[in-house]
């Protein structure tokens, strides 16, 4: 068993192949030697994923996505490195023994050091909303609602009493301090070094992520004070938009039921999952993102949005649902009574009859023509028009042709116009994809010269080169600083006496930008036909571009020199610039 964490990392990933496993999130197709598929990390037509069994890495030519099996799980499981680590490790039968300390990297166990506060912050607020006193009121508020105490304990409801640092004074009797606090968004800095409380009186709904690990609060008021909820700004462990609330705590219902039901705040998730409905997730009162829909594809592809009857009436809040489409999700709408909520719904009338409202549920086409037939007249040609844009969006991300002319053939029915019409209009439109925004853009690296690039690619193909290239040039005497940071690694490791893989070199660099310059790196010597003279023609063009780019420094150097009358000075740096063009490449 290997002792070190790159011993296991080594072990797993030799076990595994990426292909293999990144196979089992997306589906692949074979390309000569690699793999290709669309890429799961934005959103695109036509493939620019490749894998490379060879390599044991994955890039996307289109943004930049790229690293090992490890960083793949991380990004597609929404995952911290250590868990995604486990994963794998348990697919690989390699054992993970504790390590100690800041064994694997930096970042991770800041994010680990931020569950462990949210954990205590969950653990005082439960507490107190279970035994104090001072949650008489709250306990009342949720027994009014229906909660029972499995409940409470399942999703660790707490209750923050009214004083300015209670959860602060409780810290600190265990050693939390008030800087850990803040860090983790539980409390704000005041005047002079103080800090008070985030949340005072207010019941408390922690944020799990999908590894039930408490990553944000929402505070909700008792009274009618404002602002009605309140949550936990964004940390490293929590961005908004990432996060389903209740996922966790969903999945195996929603495998087994092969839907999810979509809701909108705590209670309309709790209350409906304590009557048995368990297969609910709720977005928390903001529009879905493409990252959560893709947490949701990840279990299921069937979707059941619960609206209630004010939202239900506007076209307009069925307009974001498209992108649910977009993403390959069958949508279905279900329409709650005017005034109700899933909460309140279930406590007046069981849940059997929630479930009968989500089993009528219309689709997506259905619910949003039915509501446009109703206030509109599709004897009108202006009506026409207008329900005809609304609808041909949605058709237009349907990726299943069979299924898009039906709609077609079904809309061209309801409103009396040819089919060719509505094709014709549906050709014309274009789909506004820029939410793909919130999917990180790594720039692309124009400025980083072919060879030397070419050469990383080299040096982590072949150890043998990578020997011959630190024999022959200095970290320094490449040009770009990307680069750079790579040889130097790959030196260090050469040192070590490590072989500088492509998955050692991503994992040790532990950086996005600079993994993709490997990855590109690695994907440009793909080709060769003649690597040795490649090599070679590679080795000159960079000897040739340092002494240029030498001779130029030099050359305003002496130029400077000259200009301050610095006689000594100039003849040294004269001397320099005669060395180097004597110097033949
Ligand atoms: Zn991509």
């Amino acid at each position: 068993m290997a002792t070190d964490i790159e011993g296991v990392i080594e072990e797993v990933q030799s076990k595994l192949d990426i292909a293999e496993i990144i196979g089992s999130y997306i589906s692949l197709r074979k390309a000569g030697r690699n793999f290709k598929a669309c890429c799961p990390f934005h959103h695109e037509k036509s493939p620019s994923f490749v894998v490379s069994p060879v390599k044991q890495i994955y890039h996307c030519f289109g943004c930049g996505a790229g690293g090992d099996t490890i960083s793949f799980v991380m990004k597609h499981e929404n995952l911290e490195f250590m868990d995604a680590l486990r994963i794998l490790a348990d697919k690989a039968s390699v054992q993970i023994p504790q390590f100690k300390g800041s064994a694997s990297g930096k970042s991770r166990s800041f994010a680990s050091m931020l569950h462990r506060i949210n954990e205590f912050g969950a653990n005082y607020y439960n507490a107190l909303l279970i035994g104090s006193a001072k949650a008489n009121e709250a306990r009342k508020y949720l027994i009014k609602r229906t909660l029972n105490a499995d409940i409470v304990a399942k999703f660790k409801i707490g209750f923050a009493s009214g004083e300015w640092d209670s959860l602060l004074k409780f810290a600190k009797t265990k050693g939390v301090s008030a800087t850990a606090l803040e860090k983790a968004g539980l409390a704000i800095p005041g005047k002079e070094d103080s800090f008070y409380d985030r949340f005072r009186n207010r019941v408390i709904f922690p944020i799990f992520d999908v590894r039930s690990k408490v990553v944000a609060f929402g505070g909700r008021v008792l009274d009618d004070s404002l602002p009605k909820y309140m949550n936990s700004p964004e940390t490293d462990v929590y961005v908004k938009g990432r996060h389903l609330y209740g996922l966790n705590f969903a999945i195996e219902e929603i495998k087994e039921k092969d839907y999810v039901i979509i809701v909108e705040g705590y209670l309309d998730l709790i209350i409906p999952y304590q009557s048995g409905i368990q297969n609910v997730v709720a977005t928390l009162g903001t529009a879905l993102t493409v990252e959560q829909i893709r947490l949701i594809k990840r279990f299921t592809d069937n979707v059941v949005i619960i609206f209630d009857a004010d939202q239900a009436g506007e076209a307009a809040s069925l307009r974001g649902l498209d992108l649910l489409v977009a993403e390959g999700l069958f949508v279905k709408i279900a329409k709650l009574p005017q005034g109700q909520d899933p909460d309140d719904y279930v406590c007046k009338n069981g849940k059997d009859k929630l479930l009968e409202i989500i089993q009528e549920a219309d689709n997506l086409f259905d619910y949003k023509l039915k509501l446009l037939l109703k206030k509109l007249n599709p004897a009108l040609s202006e009506d026409k028009t207008k329900i005809s844009s609304e609808m041909l969006p949605t058709i237009k991300r349907i990726e299943n042709s069979v299924l898009r002319a039906d709609y077609i053939s079904r809309l061209s029915k309801a409103l009396f116009i040819a089919e060719d019409a509505l094709n014709e209009e549906l050709s014309k439109i274009k789909l506004d994809y820029s939410y793909i925004g919130e999917v990180k853009k790594i720039k692309k690296n124009l400025d980083i010269s072919p060879a030397e690039k070419i050469i990383a690619g080299l040096m982590i193909e072949d150890p043998d080169i990578a020997q011959q290239v630190r024999e022959e040039l200095r970290s320094e005497d490449f040009n770009s600083q990307e680069i750079r940071d790579i040889v130097a690694l790959i030196y260090r490791m050469l040192d070590d006496g490590k072989i500088p893989s492509a998955a050692r070199v991503i994992h040790n660099l532990n950086d996005d930008h600079l993994s993709y310059i490997v990855c590109e790196a690695l994907s440009a010597t793909e080709n060769f036909v003649d690597r040795e003279k490649s090599f070679k023609d590679c080795m000159l063009r960079i000897k040739k571009d340092d002494m240029i780019c030498q001779r130029e420094k030099l050359t305003g150097l002496i130029k400077q020199a000259e200009q301050q009358g610095d006689d000594e000075r100039l003849m040294g740096l004269i001397k320099q610039l005669d060395m180097i063009k004597s110097e033949r490449v």
